[in-house]
């Protein structure tokens, strides 16, 4: 086995960073494998590409004609760039993306064949999804699932594929998929924000949420990666010593990029520019071999679709470079881990950021009702929102290992943190006509529109406010966005619904003026709103003791924080809002913890097999060349070999120790799997693996660490952290 790594390395060591073209123009290139406005004006009718416009922006219907105009124009032009099929791209609950090619090739008879797409090929397709998770939804229901069309999300060429973006249901119209849920809220969120905007602004009739994503992971050479069992089966190292150095120099980050990964960083953006997915800033991270890539901001819908679509290509693109893409939250244990931050803004149809200040006391008005607005559905709603980012694999960052925690708080910077308190002294009431002057003046006029103290992050925040977008940080690495996006958007349409309300209830009942009204609800929801604000290292067991004095959640593991999924308050907020039914809620709370309780099963299954069939045997092997070597001494020596054999008796010793440990906790924590398989009660059998099974995770590790450091490192069969970070 050693010779596996021992090969691995030789190969990892003479690679050469591939030469790539590259247009430099990069604008050029931009959307040319995406059917966009461009590519529809040349293809399509004017009825079909209204059509589409219109679905686009107002969610029309189109019908079944225009829909054949428009399958056979995105056909030709498919052709045109080398398509010879297509596909219905869909995201289900597996959290990959998944797609079934057919050719546009048809048979007509008599020899003859064409190259054919329909509107009703393009509309709705029925794929064999039985094997796709849907938390029993289509056992109680129908067997078939399809997909239809979202035309809000353009088509695009991958290869010789057509892809079109679709929402994958059930026969009964429950949701599949991480998108359908996901439209549902953003078409909440723009209804509730338009109704707010028009206290501002009569003309705004649609509101966007926008997204941009920071999406960070590991690059390891395939060889290496190829040589750690553990790496090929659960996306991480199980096991592994600490290298001698690690990320403490901070040499890394935002240090050169080594020519390699540079190389493969090129090859991706060239590939997004094609897509369309407007890639722009690429950095080395903290942890060596980790890096970050960010686009510019999208509509959120867009944006989902692009991560999971550039997650798929970072893996294909990193084949040609030799390097296994790490996306997993926690890769290396003691090295920084992965997140992928949601940088989240609400914007108009008239080109406003609802969270962006602007020039004058009437827009920073606007501002501060969104902004306090989403402090108070954050609050609210907090432990929905952990539970939105939870996962086995995020486990390993909120709480456990490092920043951000599992505690969710909103950091907002000094400068809005004493407007808050000055608005919080607004009289209850009427305004004077001096009060309202000044607050105009002093308060609201007096909101920056660059907010200057944001530029000092607080790393630690896991939602924080940076200057004119909310950045949800907590968010994992391997998550589809689509899921923090659809509760972040609902639990913000939710607030700015009762809002409303209760604004123009002060309006109609009070007879108070609207900015009157506005302050008034505002100044109540920044005195309740004070416990989800926290400016402080939220790493920190000071913040915990705090945090739960305020009565904030502070879920450390995925069976605990999946909980709320299914609390009546939840499945009644989803279902208010036209977002998810019970059966919908219900189900992705099954899918989740199944999820979760599969994925520890796996890994536990994976170091039971690593530390029985590779570390001991190892041990043992190493055991018997010291006994050898005692052996010997004992021949030349006799009695007085000891005196020779003081370090080589105690190794012995130590190595015996340690695979006695092994064995005994591997035995134990099989039996413990085989208790909890057994429970057929998905919350009990979930919190026995992540109670009973896991902890023996840190245990096994700790034995098998202490004999990496104590075997012969030619004999050794892991790859060893050093070679898998160190490599470039
Ligand atoms: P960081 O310092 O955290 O990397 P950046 O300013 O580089 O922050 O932005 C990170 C991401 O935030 C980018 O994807 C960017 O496009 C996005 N972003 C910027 N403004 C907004 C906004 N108003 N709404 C949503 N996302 C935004
Ligand atoms: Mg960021």
């Amino acid at each position: 086995m050693s010779t596996l790594r021992f090969h691995a390395v030789k190969a990892s060591l003479k690679r050469k960073p591939l030469n790539i073209k590259e247009n430099n123009r990069r604008s050029e290139i931009f959307g040319k494998n995406v059917f966009n406005e461009t590519a529809m004006r040349q293809y399509l009718t004017k009825t079909a590409l209204s059509s589409i416009i219109e679905a686009i922006e107002k969610g029309t219907k189109i019908n079944r004609l225009v829909a054949d105009h428009i399958s056979t124009g995105m056909k030709e032009w498919a052709i045109s760039k080398g398509a010879t099929h297509y596909t219905h791209w869909f995201q289900p609950l597996t959290g990959a993306t998944a797609e079934k090619h057919d050719a546009f090739f048809e048979t007509i008879g008599n020899g003859l064949a064409i190259e054919k797409f329909e509107g009703n090929q393009l509309v709705q397709q029925e794929p064999d999804a039985s094997s796709f998770p849907n938390g029993g939804i289509r056992n109680t229901f129908e067997a078939r699932g399809y997909t239809a069309w979202d035309p809000t999300s353009p088509a695009f060429i991958y290869g010789t594929t057509l892809c079109i973006p679709t929402v994958f249901v059930s026969y009964t119209g429950e949701a599949l998929d991480y998108k359908t849920p996901l439209l549902r809220a953003l078409n909440a969120v723009d209804n509730a924000a338009v109704a707010v905007c028009k206290y501002f602004d009569k003309n705004v009739k649609k509101v966007n949420a926008s997204l941009g994503w920071e999406q960070e992971y590991f690059l390891i050479d395939s060889d290496l990666a190829a040589s750690r069992p553990d790496i090929v089966l659960t996306g991480r190292t199980l096991l592994g010593h600490s290298p001698a150095k690690g990320q403490q120099l901070d040499d890394h980050y935002f240090g050169t990029i080594p020519n390699r990964a540079m190389s493969y960083m090129r090859d991706l953006e060239n590939e997004c520019m094609l897509l369309g997915i407007p890639v722009k800033t690429r950095h080395n991270e903290v942890a060596p071999n980790q890096f970050e890539l960010a686009p510019i901001f999208e509509e959120a819908n867009l944006a989902v679709d692009h991560n999971s679509l550039l997650m798929d290509i970072m893996q294909k693109i990193a084949k040609r470079h030799n390097f296994t893409v790490l996306m997993h939250e926690k890769p290396f244990s003691g090295v920084n881990g992965s997140g992928k931050h949601n940088n989240w803004s609400l914007s108009t149809d008239t080109g406003i950021n609802l969270l962006s200040p602007g020039k004058t006391p009437m827009s920073n008005l606007q501002f501060l009702t969104f902004f306090i607005n989403t402090i108070k559905a954050v609050l609210t709603h907090e432990e929905l929102l952990r539970a939105a980012i939870a996962s086995a694999s995020n486990d390993h960052r909120l709480g456990a290992n490092e920043a951000p925690p599992a505690i969710i708080s909103i950091f907002i910077g000094e400068q809005l943190t004493k407007v808050l308190d000055e608005l919080e002294t607004v009289t209850k009431g009427k305004l004077s006509p001096q009060e309202k002057t000044d607050l105009k003046l002093n308060v609201v006029g007096k909101i920056p529109e660059i907010l200057l103290d944001n530029t000092d992050r607080n790393r630690t925040s896991p939602f924080a406010f940076t200057g004119n977008k909310f950045e949800f940080r907590a968010v994992g690495s391997t998550a589809n966005c689509a899921n923090p996006m659809t509760v972040l958007n609902t639990i913000v349409a939710k607030q700015l619904i009762d809002f409303k309300v209760e604004v123009d209830q002060l309006i109609d009942k009070k007879e108070m003026k609207k900015d009157d009204a506005i302050f008034n609800v505002l100044r109540e929801y920044i005195k309740t709103s004070k416990a989800i604000l926290f400016e402080g290292n939220g790493y920190s067991t000071a913040w915990e003791k705090e945090a739960k004095k305020r009565g904030l959640s502070n879920n450390k593991t995925t069976p605990e924080a999946l909980k709320v999924k299914i609390a009546k308050s939840t499945i009644d907020l989803f279902e208010s809002l036209g977002v998810m039914n019970k059966i919908e809620s219900e189900a992705r709370y099954e899918i989740e913890m199944e999820e979760y309780i599969l994925h520890i099963q796996i890994e536990s299954r994976v170091i039971g097999d690593i530390a029985r069939n590779h570390v001991v045997p190892t041990a043992v092997r190493y055991q018997n060349i010291l006994i050898e070597n005692v052996t010997g001494l004992k021949t030349i020596y006799g009695d007085k070999f000891t005196a020779f054999a003081k370090e080589q008796l105690s190794l012995i010793e130590q190595i015996s120790h340690h695979i006695e440990a092994i064995n005994s906790l591997v035995t134990k924590m099989t039996e413990a799997r085989k208790l909890y398989n057994k429970q057929i009660d998905i919350e009990k059998k979930a919190k026995g693996y992540c109670n009973k099974v896991k902890p023996f995770f840190e245990e096994i590790r700790y034995h098998c660490d202490k004999l990496e450091l104590m075997i012969d490192d030619e004999l050794w069969p892991l790859t060893k952290y050093r070679e898998l970070l160190f490599t470039k």
